[in-house]
């Protein structure tokens, strides 16, 4: 049993709904979940939903959906409410606008009149020199009059950032290479920089767990939250990134994996890439690769969680999805292929699941298994010898009871009778049944067929 720590434990998820629910969040998710959950805590889902042009509503619900699929349940969120409500950071533009001011009475930001032009020009200046670019501070020291669009820029105190990252450890970072940077756009919403660490300290979170892509966001987040004069988060935890097998890094339009989306219609069950991604960039130390959810509560921990990039790995999901497949009971494993296969009635997808079992990787599988049952395949054309044996085999097969059982003896029998090898006589066979190359076990794939059906594919070829 977890025991609350003191004071509890608060994590948070921050997802952008500015497209498919993505691989990354069901990870970031997973560890959050996994931590909440070992420390009695609590996990918080907050959209981070202040790019107003790309954000869209059926994105966000996207996002409560596949978190829903993988059983990564929240505490607090905009659907459920919750002590720090609103969680839908659209919402609280205000908050970030009053503690922009504070920030500014308080000397610690001040506001930026400088037209996109006139930074790029300085950018320029600074290219031309070879120096790293930081803003001028010309607005700090000296504003230009008459300007009305302002957007707000904190005033980087500089000096060294350290924090404790719970994957890698003691983190410094050398605050004077950053220059003044935007809280607040010239059109009033915040920056993520800013926005981010607000809600982190006024919803309380003690431990940020997300992608290593924010840990050089860190020292940015750190220095806000310090002028704002709120507590510091406990501990940051930055996970691998999910690379391409290669270890290229993923963009979504090349990388159709990123997409939660494709993992449930492809058929993979939520609990086995659950497991897949816990692995993907935390690693046992033992040989143990198969975890429920449980187990992986019992042994998941920061300390071994890999630095480097994870590199994604279809075959190995695919195996650890086929893993779980197995150990599903034959009703539960009927349940769950019956949406692939809805041209089927339940005793026929009851009836194909022992077989099934011992080949699917993924539920879709079933598809191309079974799709012989509802759309008759192209009759081959057959030289005479293997007519002769197809002829041979639905002559045996007629009087036989229509179970797997009795057909696989009778068809057996009928081999020995040709004097050619099983591979040669049931290719044929398999080939006018299913019109593939690969198939259930003979006698499933005929005894899932009507017999009569089954009987005439065999004499129509022969
Ligand atoms: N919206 C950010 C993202 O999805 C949140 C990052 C964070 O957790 O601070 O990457």
């Amino acid at each position: 049993m977890a025991v609350p720590e003191d004071p509890p434990v608060r994590v948070r998820i921050a997802p952008s709904p500015t497209g498919f629910a993505h691989l990354g969040t069901a990870s970031t998710a997973l560890y959050n979940v996994l931590f909440a959950r070992q420390t009695a805590g609590t996990f918080v889902l907050r959209i981070d939903d202040t790019d107003m042009e790309r954000n869209r509503p059926e994105y966000e619900a996207l996002i409560y959906e596949s978190l829903r699929w993988l059983a990564l349940d929240w505490d607090e969120g905009p659907d459920k409410g919750g002590p720090h409500a609103p969680y839908r950071q659209s919402e609280r533009v205000d908050i970030y606008r009053e503690e922009a001011a504070r920030l500014i009475k308080e000397g610690h930001a001040y506001r930026c009149y400088c037209t996109p032009e006139e930074l790029e020009a300085e950018r320029r200046q600074a290219q031309a020199e070879k120096r790293a670019y930081k803003y001028s501070r010309r607005c700090l020291t000296n504003p230009p009059e008459g300007r009305s669009v302002f957007a707000v820029r904190f005033q980087v105190p500089g000096g060294e950032i350290r924090f404790t990252d719970m994957v890698r450890g003691e983190m410094r970072f050398d605050a004077d290479l950053i220059g003044d940077f935007i809280i607040v756009k010239s059109d009033g919403y915040p920056t993520y920089q800013f926005a981010s660490p607000v809600d982190d300290a006024r919803m309380e979170i003690t431990h940020v767990i997300r992608g290593e892509e924010h840990l050089s966001n860190t020292p940015y987040q750190l220095m806000l939250v310090d002028a704002l004069g709120y507590p510091r988060p406990q501990a940051y935890a930055h996970m691998p990134l999910i690379l391409a097998r290669d270890g290229a890094k993923m963009s979504k339009r090349k990388h159709p994996e990123l997409n939660l989306a494709i993992y449930r219609e492809q058929g993979y069950l939520p609990e086995a890439l659950l497991n897949y991604l816990a692995l993907l960039g935390w690693n046992p130390g033992t040989e143990q690769e198969i975890f429920s959810f449980d187990e992986l509560l019992q042994s998941f921990s920061f300390d071994r969680v890999q630095h480097g990039g994870a590199r994604f790995d279809w075959e190995k999901l695919n195996w650890i999805n086929g893993e779980y497949i197995r150990r599903l009971s034959d009703d539960e494993l009927a349940r769950r292929v019956q949406p692939f296969v809805s041209q089927l009635d339940a005793d026929t997808i009851r009836r194909a699941v022992p077989a099934l079992k011992t080949r699917l990787h993924k539920l879709a599988d079933a598809v191309g298994y079974l799709d012989y049952l509802w759309t008759d395949p192209p009759a081959p054309s057959l030289d005479e010898e293997t007519s002769l044996r197809v002829r041979a085999a639905a002559d045996a097969l007629k009087p036989v009871a229509w179970e797997p059982e009795p057909i696989e003896s009778a068809l057996e029998k009928a081999v020995l009778e040709s004097g050619v090898s099983k591979g040669r006589f049931y290719n044929p066979l398999r080939d006018v049944l299913t019109g593939k190359k690969v198939a259930l076990p003979i006698h499933y794939a005929f005894a899932l067929l009507p017999k009569d059906k089954a009987l005439s594919r065999l004499e129509r070829a022969a």
